[in-house]
């Protein structure tokens, strides 16, 4: 690093908690798929902030929309209405083919609302004892930072330290549909999963399995919860992972790309019946549903109904997996993802994640580690064919 990002990033390590090890350039700004650092010095995002921006940095429409109501009203707090709230809920809610939205900020934020709302659809609606209610995760799981999240958390550097831990999650292997199955009992609400376990390292389930979730969960009026914070809005090739599979869960969680990069915004998605549970008081946020972020959101809403984007991630991803599987055996053990979006396990013997990416790093592209050997790719949607390439190239120069 130069000596302003030097500078920068030691005052970070000074007053910044370390709850991350980031990598070590200092931004400054950013457009489409590039981020430029403090030095002037030219990277391509390889990440995406995990998939927030799906629509690239600086997208003229979301910022542009983003103007517009900085100008006009920017919370009002849901004490009152405002003006771009109840067409984002509609348009959401079209998008996904629900028919109703909870609209927070963040993504853990949304997952804990996930919970709320399944347990309080076990208690009023399926008729579960109350304070009996039991949702069932998967191994491997990301749902998010807060004391109930990693309380279901299968990652010890996560949970350790952090209880007491939030009762009435049971874990099972990600994947396995029989194990699901015998999981179940008359107390379970709901079943939570992400259709693709992003922070686990892009796992992709064995085809039919959450065809078969579904399947098991109608048959005991169970909820069928899918996290798409991550995978959801374009980054798969398609506007939901979960279409992949032909299958339409309960409950969509979004979050990340719905705000455009710009500002934070979630929402859980959902039936009339499930979220038809909430009555005024039990639950909310202060900037959940702000002005500013539903205007955007709208935007984004807007952006994703061309379909566009999720285009450019299935044509890019097929060749983005089509490349990458080259690799195998070259360094590389495994790859895995779907659209834009993959893993790459790299080979012991060549050396660590982490060490791969400070080596792309040094040559200008920007990818994140996770879990020792994987490397997470995710650019933003809006990349080039030839930067895409170009990216690829550098990968093959640092495992060659
Ligand atoms: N769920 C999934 C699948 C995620 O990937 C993430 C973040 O990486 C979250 C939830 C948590 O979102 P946030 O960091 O906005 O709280």
């Amino acid at each position: 690093p130069g000596t302003e990002s030097t500078r920068l990033i030691a005052l970070a390590e000074d007053y910044s908690a370390h709850n991350y090890h980031p990598l070590p350039i200092v931004v400054a700004e950013a457009h489409g798929a590039w981020m430029t650092d403090v030095e002037g010095r030219r990277y391509l995002d390889m990440l995406a902030g995990y998939s927030a921006l799906n629509f690239g940095h600086g997208n003229a429409r979301l910022i542009d929309a983003a103007k517009r109501q900085l100008d006009r009203v920017t919370l009002t707090s849901r004490a009152f209405h405002n003006d771009r709230f109840a067409p984002f809920c509609e348009q959401l809610a079209e998008l996904a083919g629900m028919e109703m939205v909870l609209v927070m900020n963040t993504g853990a934020e949304a997952v804990e609302t996930a919970v709320k709302t399944a347990r309080k659809w076990g208690y009023e609606v399926k008729g579960v004892p109350d304070g009996r209610a039991r949702i069932i995760v998967a191994a491997g799981n990301f749902h998010g930072r807060t004391t109930t999240i990693v309380s279901f958390s299968t990652d010890e550097e996560a949970r350790r330290h952090f209880g007491p831990y939030t009762p009435g999650f049971d874990v099972v292997p990600y994947g396995d549909a029989a194990a699901l199955r015998a999981a179940i009992t008359d107390d379970t609400v709901a079943v939570l999963l992400e259709p693709i376990q992003g922070e686990a390292g892009v796992l992709v389930p064995p085809p039919g399995y959450l065809a078969e979730v579904r399947r098991v969960t109608a048959e005991r009026d169970v909820l069928f919860i899918a996290d798409e914070i991550q995978s959801g809005l374009g980054r798969t090739g398609r506007t939901f992972a979960c279409e992949h599979e032909g299958v339409v869960p309960d409950m969509y969680i979004l979050g990340k790309a719905l705000g455009g990069g710009i500002l934070p915004i979630s929402a859980v998605v959902s039936s009339r019946a499930v979220l038809g549970v909430f009555a005024p008081g039990e639950h909310g946020s202060t900037f959940g549903g702000n002005p500013l972020a539903c205007a955007v959101g709208l935007e984004v809403l807007e952006i994703l109904r061309s379909g566009e984007f999720q285009q450019r991630s299935a044509d890019l991803g097929d060749h983005l997996h089509r490349e990458l599987a080259t690799l195998v055996g070259h360094s590389v053990t495994a790859v895995r993802g779907r659209g834009l979006w993959a893993g790459v396990d790299v080979d012991p013997a060549h050396g660590t994640a982490r060490a791969v990416s400070q080596a792309l790093l040094d040559r200008g592209v920007l990818v994140k580690d996770t879990h020792g050997q994987t490397i997470r790719i995710a650019p933003p949607l809006v990349i080039s064919k030839d930067d895409l390439e170009w990216s690829l190239d550098q990968l093959r120069a640092v495992l060659a």
